[in-house]
Order: C-alpha cells, then structure tokens, then sequence
C-alpha cells in the first residue's frame, strides 16, 4: 500500500464570522496571516520537494476557519492552485473543513469541480443547549442536513467534535458519538478542549467558571468514544490538537494553552 502524506494549509478564521467560546485560530494553527493563492504553492511546492517517497499519495488539506464562508473569488483561487496539482498528477485529493451551516449544494457542486474529495465538519456536540452555551450559531439538525447532502454528492464525510466543553458531561459525549454513527462519517477527530489564550473561555477559566477536565477524565472519555467508533468501523484520525511552538505544554514561554487534558494524535 501507498504511504499518504497531508500538505497542511491553514486558512485561520477566514471564513467564519462566528466567535466560539474556545476558538483563537491564529493561535491554533500557528499562522498569524491570511493566506494566498501565492501561499497555498509555495507550501504544496515545499512539501512536495521535501517528500522523499515520490510514489507517496499526497492529500492537499485546508485545515482551520470555514472553507466554504470563505468569500468565494479567493476561495475558487484557493482551490483553482490545489486542484493544478491534481491535474498534474502531483498530488491525489484535496480536503477541506468547514461549519455545518455551510453547506448547501451550490457550495457541494463548487467542491467537486475542483475534485475536493473529503469534507470535514466541525460538530463538536450533539446537544443544542450545548452548541449554544459555547455560541457554536448553528444546531445539531444543521449537522445532520450536510452530513446527509455531503454524503449524497459522494464525498467522504467526516466529524469533529468535542469533550470537555462548557457543562457538557461524559453522557453528553456519548451521545454525541452515537448521533454522529448514525449520520455514517468515514472518519472522526476527537478533540479534548484547550483554553487558549485570548479567548472567551479563558476568561470564564481564570474567573472558575469553567473547568476542564483532568487528563484521567479525557483519557478515559476518548478511550470509550475510540471504542464506539471502531465497533461501527468509523476511523479515528486524530486526538488532540497537533503539537506546535503555541499549542504545547501551558508552561513553555511561547505557549498560547492557558490549560489543557491531553494531545496525541492516533
Ligand atoms: S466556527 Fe470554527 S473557526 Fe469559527 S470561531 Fe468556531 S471554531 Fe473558530
């Protein structure tokens, strides 16, 4: 089998309007910039010189902010330099991630123009009094109307969602986890919640508002959620946010996590 790489492009908080509790782009993806079709290749060309397999697949991925909200002149550019090397034979696919609200099937016929093979979407929680304790702007019923349409246009679909959020329990996030099998993702991201700096929840944080969960708690949730979606043979991708110089240990200097469970990816 083909070893798989991902090329990594951040498109932080372009996109979204929207100001989750928990949510700082700029720090998460350690990119303090917009980006540029002039961006995007010089990263697709970096990663591509530095891959030694050359028979290695390589999957073109917009991570962060919400690729479909992005204003769609840059986003046709975005994709217009991804989808080259795809042409070329360069690269294999490319995948994006984006909020449940948008989507629609004018978004959906755009994607596949530029031959996007994968649609990532940020849930989080199945619980609507949760989505809007953390100000998410959309319900669950938004997540199940683009699951069904994602699926129905033939893209791989998957879920990310969230423990440990703002009253959220350990019931909640089962739940969750069930409700997303139903709506049969490919593959799923586990995210346990980072207070990062500069956001929302840092101030309830500091203030004892919030509390995140011990490493024990995330562990033992994750571990039960891994086994939920294994058993229906959905793929857990990830757990945790990638390590960077800003997303590490809270007691590094140039840390931006005020407090954080667990991150390992999987
Ligand atoms: S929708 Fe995504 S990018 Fe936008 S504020 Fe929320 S977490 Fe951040």
């Amino acid at each position: 089998m083909k070893k798989q790489y991902i090329i990594p492009i951040f498109v932080p908080h372009l996109g979204c309007p929207n100001d989750c509790i928990f949510c700082n782009q700029k720090s998460i993806s350690g990119q303090k910039k917009n980006i540029t079709k002039e961006d995007v290749k010089k990263t697709i060309d970096y990663y591509i010189d530095n891959i030694k397999d050359k028979d290695a697949e390589k999957e073109i991925a917009f991570f962060g902010g919400s690729f479909t909200g992005i204003d769609e002149k840059l986003q046709e550019e975005l994709l217009e330099v991804a989808y080259k090397y795809i042409k070329e034979g360069q690269a294999k696919s490319i995948r994006i991630s984006t909020r449940p609200d948008y989507i629609n099937k004018n978004i959906l016929k755009r994607l596949k123009k530029y031959k996007v093979r994968t649609i990532e979407l940020g849930v989080q929680s199945a619980n609507d009094y949760i989505l809007g304790r953390v100000n998410r702007g959309h319900t669950f019923k938004d997540v199940e109307k683009a699951s069904k349409l994602i699926r129905r246009y033939g893209f791989n679909l998957g879920h990310q969602m969230m423990v440990g959020l703002p009253e959220s329990d350990r019931k909640d996030e089962v739940n969750t986890a069930k409700a997303l099998i139903k709506l049969r993702p490919k593959m799923v991201r586990i995210y346990p919640v980072l207070v990062i700096k500069g956001t929302k929840l840092e101030r309830e944080y500091k203030e004892g508002i919030y509390e995140p969960l011990t490493l024990v708690q995330a562990v033992e949730i994750c571990k039960q959620l891994i086994r939920m979606f294994a058993n229906k043979r959905i793929e857990v991708i990830r757990v945790g946010l990638q390590n960077t110089d800003e997303i590490c240990n809270p007691d590094n200097k140039e840390s931006e996590v005020v407090a954080r469970t667990i991150s390992s990816s999987v």
